[in-house]
Formats: structure tokens, sequence, C-alpha cells
């Protein structure tokens, strides 16, 4: 696959970059690895400088960034904007708390004095996805950074400007050569560069797919992994929900990012009592979005991030009624150029459908009626996934015990699953392993050293 920016507005091609030779790669990692013999070595209050400074141009260049966003993946230009403000309140968040979370940890051993002592690893290598081009990179470069390690990013090949643009605001904001390296390469090119003795632990976000290649490497090589990937999130309403607050948030847990969030909201499941009521509600909310251009303020739903996941979603559709699946709203592409889907849900949904398994990366909602709380559990967990997950019910404790019951790394109550710096983000099951954010998102790339003393009257 080439790399290029295609304005998924129009489909046009934007501009098309060469991919980084073999021998450039490998003076990248090169120049990764003595960036961080000396990065290392730096303090907390050193790395911190350089973050903030990171996060206030991501402030400052806000309207440049979001618009290449917009222009890349096309999301709407508002949550482009946000995104670039949750990308530099990560770093900031970091920079501000890394030394509090990597402190010296003392345990109280039988005998004589001992600690942990949190040390970097090394060159880390990151494979990141285009749906949140500036946040997921955050996340998994700031604590690396503060932890000491150094960093090269394999963005996806659909976003060049933006993985470029990071690179960029490092570089402008003082970083030395080599601490953080975007690399301009193929997601076909990436799993081998695992096998590189210099780089000792990797990160990607993504498909399954990408994620079993990266692992494999890594498992191969013996190097630590971490796994962010799909999810096929359920959002539980139960019969003593505000209805009406369910419903606008079903619409944005659907429709965020144009429906291509790995914690979106993508299969509901309603209790019978209150089913018929919900499903008209948001049918009504859903068939009134208004869909177009991701830069126009008025707009609801922008296009998916490439034709390629269009065809693919309204694939996925076709086959869903094919195999007996009814479509309540939607189900087919608007007539104009680019590459857009309308609001779309699906019912009569069974297990063995392909639809009942999948994750849907675009605005398509499953929709499910089911008779009682144990039974919208059960169904919940019946996915290959488990990501994240929300429970609708005006009873928190209720909505506490569903929670505990599901099989997922993050449930959110009375709110679509949603994600901010002192938060920690992750999956259980096929949507991968490891966290990123909050304290546990420093901890994965890290090495907690024992450092144990004898007092010199120990006995043998
Ligand atoms: P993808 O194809 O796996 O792409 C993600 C990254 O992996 C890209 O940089 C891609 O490079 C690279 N890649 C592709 N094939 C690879 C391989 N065989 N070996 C190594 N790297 C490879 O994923 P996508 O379909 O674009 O992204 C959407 C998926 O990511 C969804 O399933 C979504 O749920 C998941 N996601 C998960 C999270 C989370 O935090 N759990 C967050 C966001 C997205 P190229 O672009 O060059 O192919």
């Amino acid at each position: 696959m080439s790399i290029q920016t295609v304005n998924p507005n129009t489909n046009k091609v934007v501009k098309s970059f060469d991919e980084m030779s073999d021998k450039a790669v490998d003076a990248a990692v090169a120049q990764a690895e003595s960036a961080y013999t000396e990065w290392r070595k730096t303090s907390y209050e050193q790395r911190a400088v350089l973050l903030h400074k990171v996060a206030s141009l991501m402030r400052e260049k806000k309207e440049q960034l979001a618009t290449l966003i917009t222009l890349e993946m096309g999301k709407l230009f508002a949550q482009a904007e946000g995104e670039v403000i949750l990308s530099a309140d990560i770093l900031d968040y970091y920079a501000t708390n890394a030394k509090k979370f990597l402190g010296d940890k003392h345990l109280n051993p039988e005998h004589g004095k001992a600690f942990i002592r949190h040390s970097p690893i090394g060159v880390l290598f990151g494979v990141e996805p285009w749906n949140f081009p500036l946040y997921q990179v955050a996340r998994f470069a700031a604590p690396n950074i503060m932890i000491g390690n150094t960093i090269l990013v394999k963005h996806a090949s659909i976003v060049p400007q933006c993985g470029i643009a990071i690179e960029d605001l490092f570089k402008e904001a003082g970083a030395p050569a080599g601490l953080y390296t975007n690399l301009l390469i193929s997601g076909r090119r990436a799993s081998a560069l695992v096998a590189d003795d210099r780089i000792k632990g990797v990160s990607l976000t993504g498909s399954e797919e990408a994620g079993a290649s990266i692992a494999a490497e890594a498992g191969k090589h013996l190097k630590k992994s971490v796994l962010e990937l799909g999810g096929s999130d359920a959002f539980i309403i139960l019969e003593d929900a505000d209805i009406d607050k369910a419903v606008e948030w079903a619409v944005v847990g659907r429709l965020n990012n144009n429906g291509e969030c790995c914690v979106a909201a993508k299969r509901f499941i309603a209790v019978e009592a209150i089913a018929d009521e919900f499903l008209a509600k948001f049918k009504d909310k859903l068939s009134a979005i208004i869909v177009g251009d991701p830069m126009d303020p008025k707009t609801e739903l922008g296009p998916l991030s490439s034709e390629a996941a269009a065809v693919q979603i309204e694939g996925q559709v076709n086959k869903a009624v094919a195999e007996g699946a009814t479509v309540v709203l939607g189900g087919k592409r608007p007539e104009r150029p680019g590459a857009f889907m309308n609001p779309t849900i699906l019912t009569d949904i069974k297990p063995g459908m392909a639809v009942y398994h999948e994750e849907l990366f675009g605005p398509v909602a499953s929709f499910y009626r089911v008779k009682d709380e144990q039974a919208a559990i059960k169904l919940a967990n019946d996915s290959p996934f488990g990501l994240g997950g929300a429970v609708f019910t005006k009873d928190v404790k209720r909505g506490e015990h569903v929670a505990d019951q599901i099989d997922t790394g993050m449930v959110f109550i009375n709110h679509p699953t949603w994600t901010q710096a002192d938060l920690p983000f992750g999956g259980t099951k096929r949507s991968g392993y490891g966290r990123e954010l909050s304290e546990l998102g420093i901890d994965e790339f890290v090495n907690k050293k024992l450092i144990r003393t004898s007092a010199l009257s120990d006995p043998f």
C-alpha cells in the first residue's frame, strides 16, 4: 500500500510520499539508540520541560493540526480540534505526574533493606492507527519519553502528514535528534523491524491481524508488547434508564469520530420493557443526522477514513441482510462523492451471522432486544472482543453490579466508554492486552528494578 493523503470527503489524492529505504530506517534506529544513551541520564524535570513545550505548541497550532486530521481521515473539524487539546492534555499529564508515578518504591522485606527503582529499557517502537492520529501517538509517546525511553513511530499510511507534523512538533520543541522519530514505512514492513536487537519493546494499536503479526514477532524475539485492538462494545439500556438521555448518548457513542472508534458503542442491547421506545427514539435521532463535508460546522457525520473503509462496512451490512438481518434505517451509501455511509440500524441479528461476531467500524448500529438484565449481560459477553461497554440505569449500585459482570477492560455507567489522560485504557480477550493512560500506562515499558542492601552484620 502506498503512503498517501487522500481526502475522504472527495476521494481525491492530495499528496504522495516515498517510503523510507531500509538504509534510512536503519539510520533512524541507530539514532534512536544513540539518543537513548543520553536521554536516559536526563532528569524528570528536563523531560517534563520538553513535553510541556510540545503540548503548548500543539495548542498554538490547534487549527493547523486539526485541519490536517480532517483532511487525511475525515474527522469532523470540531472533533479534530478536541483531539488536539486532548493530546496536549496527555503530554502535560505525564510531564506533571511521571516523577510521582516513577519514584522509588520502598519495600519492607523480612531481611535487609530494599526498594524498586524504575528504569527505562531503551528504544521503543509504536505502530499507530489513523482514527485518532494525534491522540494515539500521545498516549504511547508521552509516558515512555518521561520514563527515559526513546521512540520510533510508524503511523498509518493514510495519515502521513499527521505523522510528520508530530515529529516536527518535537523538533520545534528542541527534542534531541533520535528522541522521537517518524518512520514513513508501510505496515507490511513494520513487523520485521521488531526483530531488530536495538528495539526493546513494541506497542501496536490497530486491527487483530496487525496485532497478531507484531506480537508474534515480539514473542519470537522475547520482547515486551502491548496491543490495543478492536472492540464491539455493548451499550446496555435497562428498564429504569433515563431513556431520552440514553438515546442522546447512543447517538454520540455510535457516531463520534464518524463511527470509527475502537470504543464506539456498537451493540445496543435494550431490555424488553423499554426496547420499542428506545429503538423508535434512536431511529428518529439518527434519521435527522446531517451527513456531509467534515469541515462544515453543520455536519454531524463525515466520511469514513477511506473508500476502502466505506466499501467494507457497506459489504458487512449487505452480508448481514443476506444472512437474515433487517435494516431499520439506512443501509446504503449516500449519492455523493467521497467515502460516505449513511447512519444505519440493523436488527434481527443472530449468533452465527458474521455481523454478530465482527466489529462494525462506521456509523452502523446493531440493535438487540433481550428479556432482562441477565440476558443483556450474557449477550454483551458473547463477543470475541473485550474493550469497553456502557450500562444505562438510574440505579448506580445496579449499574456497578452489571459492570462487574461484563468481561471487558472498561465499563462506563450512564455514558459511552470514553477516554481522558487520568483513566486507564485497554482491553481483554481479542481486544488486546496492556494499558495506556493514567498511572497504569507508564508501567508497561519500564524496568522495575529491585535494589536490595544487606546489613554488613547479616549472617550468611
Ligand atoms: P490496521 O490496519 O491494523 O492499522 C493499524 C496500524 O498497523 C497501521 O499503522 C498499519 O500500517 C499497521 N499495520 C497493518 N498491517 C500490519 C502488519 N501486518 N504488521 C504490522 N503493522 C501493520 O488497523 P486499522 O484497520 O487501520 O485501524 C482500525 C482498528 O484499530 C480497529 O479494529 C480499531 O478498533 C482498532 N483500534 C483500537 C484502539 C484501542 O485502543 N484498542 C484504538 C484505535 C483503533 P498501514 O497503515 O501502513 O497498513
